[in-house]
């Protein structure tokens, strides 16, 4: 098979790595790709929010297969347009993606279908909004409708913190993706991310993880795009797994149906474990980042069947294999990163922190340059590694990282802390 993969991070070069394993493959491109991605693909210089010279590629190159890393592509519509064009694509439709694209469409969805969430309100306007805060009272989330990069959500601890982030939002911080404002109760637990595998009728469950999305230690300061995960986590028992399946993912999977826009592709559920059971705090229409890279390393399947059948309504009963080793992921970050960061610092020592045993280290934002490696992100390296234990995992993740030589970059040192407690704890 020919396979075109869109996007340019670390949970692209994972999902480069596994389907490049696949024995159906003929050939792998990857748009826009990135330098670790250059190794498992040819990377092609193609703009994918332009959706027909996607289609003219594929059309070009024979390609059989399109699967779509980034979010924002599927918002756009790139699988509809794909599907019109006579391509197989993995991934939502447009309408379907809204369950990422607007938190609104997504409550909704959860009253229709009695799916356990926090209770809300949807507002037009601030002076609705702060009504509804004032009658509420703090703690409470403050959420942008639509797709704000991560940033669009704001859990305010006090009511003068849920007025500025209303008044922020009202006054066009994120555009249009603020015009609509959602708030909703302060849903108290530990928060687990939980990923199915979709084919419009069924879904399967992929794998449970934790992420840490503030950027130093001790979960503080600003939230990032992830800096760093580990897959399964333990705080997901068989009895939560099959809550989640029960009340959460099949209900969806079910109410999308029936509403006439079946859900097809990666159901990625943020979960708040509460003293109710589990309840649902947002959902994403595609693999995490950098969750994705830790299910790549523990998924011992094939992926590209498990692909076609999510495209073609066959999931039903598909065996989908796992290794039952933990996986973890430290993401290397440039200096200065989620603010302001410097690109093109040179780093060293990739191969050797690669050689240890159970490492593999995915490429985010790096270009190759002058027989090198260097920085071209935020996000640069995701240094994963499995073990037997989540405390293994992460002793060998962090042996590779103190091998990369590379001093305009930093990490978190304390990456599966909830869980290494909890080995340790026995
Ligand atoms: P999101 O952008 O929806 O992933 O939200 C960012 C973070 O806000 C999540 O990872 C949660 O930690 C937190 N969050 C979102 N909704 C709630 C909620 N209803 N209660 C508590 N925390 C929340």
């Amino acid at each position: 098979m020919n396979i075109l993969l869109l996007g340019s991070g670390g949970r692209e070069h994972a999902l480069a790595w596994k389907i490049a394993a696949s024995p159906l493959l003929t050939k792998l491109w990857c748009a826009p790709g990135n330098a670790g991605i250059a190794r498992e693909a040819e990377c092609v210089a193609l703009d994918i929010a332009d959706h027909p010279a996607v289609i003219d590629f594929c059309k070009s190159n024979a390609v059989d297969l399109v699967v779509v890393g980034p979010e924002t592509p599927l918002a756009a519509g790139i699988v509809d347009d794909l599907a019109i064009a006579g391509i197989k694509a993995f991934g939502p439709s447009k309408q379907a993606a809204q369950l990422e694209g607007s938190k609104g469409f997504t409550k909704a969805l959860c009253s229709e279908f009695d799916i356990p969430t926090g209770a809300y309100g949807r507002f037009t306007t601030a002076d609705d909004a702060l009504a509804y805060v004032r009658a509420q009272g703090a703690p409470i989330v403050v959420k942008a409708d639509g797709l704000a990069a991560g940033k669009g959500v704001v859990v305010a601890k006090t009511l003068a913190e849920a007025e500025a982030a209303i008044a922020m939002m009202f006054d066009g911080a994120f555009g249009a993706a603020g015009a609509e404002v959602v708030i909703e109760e302060f849903l108290a637990g530990r928060e687990i991310s939980f990923f199915a595998l979709c084919d419009g009728e069924t879904a399967i469950p992929l794998a449970s993880a934790q992420d840490h999305k503030r950027v130093f230690d001790h979960d503080e300061g600003p939230n990032t795009g992830g800096m760093g995960a580990y897959s399964p986590t333990p705080f997901v028992t068989a009895e939560i797994h099959d809550q989640i399946m029960a009340r959460i993912i099949l209900p969806t999977v079910a109410g999308m149906k029936k509403r006439g826009t079946p859900f097809r592709g990666v159901l990625y559920a943020g979960v708040m474990l509460t003293e109710k059971g589990p309840k649902l705090f947002e959902y994403n229409v595609r693999f995490g980042d950098p969750e994705c890279q830790v299910l790549m390393l523990r998924m011992m399947s094939d992926i590209v069947p498990a692909f076609l059948a999510a495209c073609d309504g066959q999931l039903k009963n598909f065996d989908l294999r796992w290794y039952p080793e933990p996986a973890l992921t430290v993401v290397m970050a440039a200096k200065g990163y989620p603010g302001d960061y410097k690109k093109g610092t040179r780093i060293d020592g990739l191969d050797v922190a690669a050689g240890i045993d159970g490492v593999e280290i995915f490429h985010a934002g790096t270009v190759a340059k002058d027989g090198g490696i260097v920085a071209n992100g935020g996000r640069v390296l995701n240094v994963c590694a499995m073990g037997k234990t989540v405390t293994e995992a992460r002793e060998r993740a962090y042996q590779a990282v103190d091998r990369i030589k590379w001093s305009d970059g930093f990490c978190r040192r304390d990456i599966a802390w909830q869980a290494v407690e909890a080995e340790k704890a026995g």
